[in-house]
């Protein structure tokens, strides 16, 4: 017979663990029909929730071609109960969320805004035959050694974009950081992982859309940019949105919706509308660095980039 434990301090173990075990499911099981965190580290869509992001629209059957087989990356896909919840599954988004096309469609539709915006195509577009792609090359090969502000001195490269030249969709973050500098490529450090796993959660791949900055260099310390830098580089990212001409815009974070839209409304009020550049419609969601820091804004990330799919979808069908 062993011992009575008399002194240990865990007497009260049998009665506590168990409570605590329970408090901690009840969390986490509160915390999955929150779902603020776990949908967007589940990486590929299912099938279902593709299906379900096709018809929320309301839309006419979309003829975008389907999105490259519900994104099937290295990681095996989850099985659906795991994936984020459709929006057939959520009616209420989904009534708001074709609200929100609907509304947008209208507005576009009494602007008058031609598909591709209003920005004139670039120049070097009709010298490549309206090769997008030799378009682009060209442009980047112009930009690459630009010394129109300071930050060339402190850069290792100059961050021009990549992904698809003919993509109907294109991110826009702020300013490469040290992972970006240093490979001379936009979103591939840890901000860029999350962000390829946000492409993924609405059906894309990174080579799909089209990434780029506002900023084509870093600034030190991964300070905000000046005023000055934008102005100066903010000519880069026009043509080459004149050269892209998507259909639609997704900002990252305040500093990019507050930069290329010209206003200083707070990231709260940016969400909540859809803008224009140039007749681009552009929509803003968190930096996906603030989500890294505040995991529980994953779920308005989530519905904000549905609905950004959704008016991709769309406008596409039109
Ligand atoms: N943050 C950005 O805004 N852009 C990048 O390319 C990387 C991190
Ligand atoms: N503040 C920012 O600058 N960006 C975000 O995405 C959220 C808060």
């Amino acid at each position: 017979m062993s011992a009575p434990r008399q002194d240990s301090p865990d007497d009260s173990a049998p009665d506590s663990l168990p409570a605590i075990a329970a408090d901690l499911l009840a969390w986490i099981h509160q915390n999955d029909e929150r779902a603020p965190a776990w949908f967007l580290d589940q990486g590929a869509v299912s099938p279902e929730m593709a299906a379900a992001l096709a018809a929320a629209p309301a839309a006419p059957a979309p003829v975008a071609p389907a999105p490259a087989a519900p994104a099937a990356p290295a990681a095996p896909a989850p099985p659906a109960e795991d994936s984020a919840p459709a929006a057939a599954a959520d009616p209420a988004f989904a009534v708001a969320c074709a609200a929100f096309v609907a509304r947008t469609l209208a507005l576009i539709d009494r602007e008058g805004v031609p598909a591709g915006g209003t920005l004139p195509p670039d120049p070097l577009l009709a010298a490549h035959g309206g090769d997008k792609a030799a378009a682009l090359a060209a442009l980047c090969a112009e930009v690459l050694p630009c010394t129109k502000c300071a930050l060339n001195a402190t850069r290792t490269h100059t961050v021009f974009g990549v992904g698809n030249p003919d993509a109907d969709l294109v991110f826009i973050g702020e300013a490469p950081g040290q992972d970006e500098d240093l490979q001379g490529e936009p979103f591939v450090g840890r901000s860029g992982q999350l962000l390829t796993k946000i492409i993924g959660a609405i059906g894309y791949t990174r080579g799909d859309v089209y990434i780029c900055n506002i900023l084509k260099c870093r600034p030190p310390g991964n300070r905000d940019p000046l005023p000055a830098e934008v102005e100066q580089c903010e000519p880069h990212l026009r043509r080459q949105l004149a050269i892209l001409r998507p259909r639609a815009i997704c900002c990252l974070g305040r500093v990019a919706g507050q930069t290329l839209l010209g206003t200083d409304a707070s990231l709260g009020k940016l969400r909540q509308a859809v803008h224009f550049y140039a007749g681009i419609p552009v929509t803003v969601t968190y930096h996906p660095a603030a989500l890294l820091r505040n995991p529980d804004w994953k779920r308005d990330t989530w519905d904000d980039v549905r609905r950004l799919r959704a008016l991709v979808d769309a406008l596409q069908a039109r």
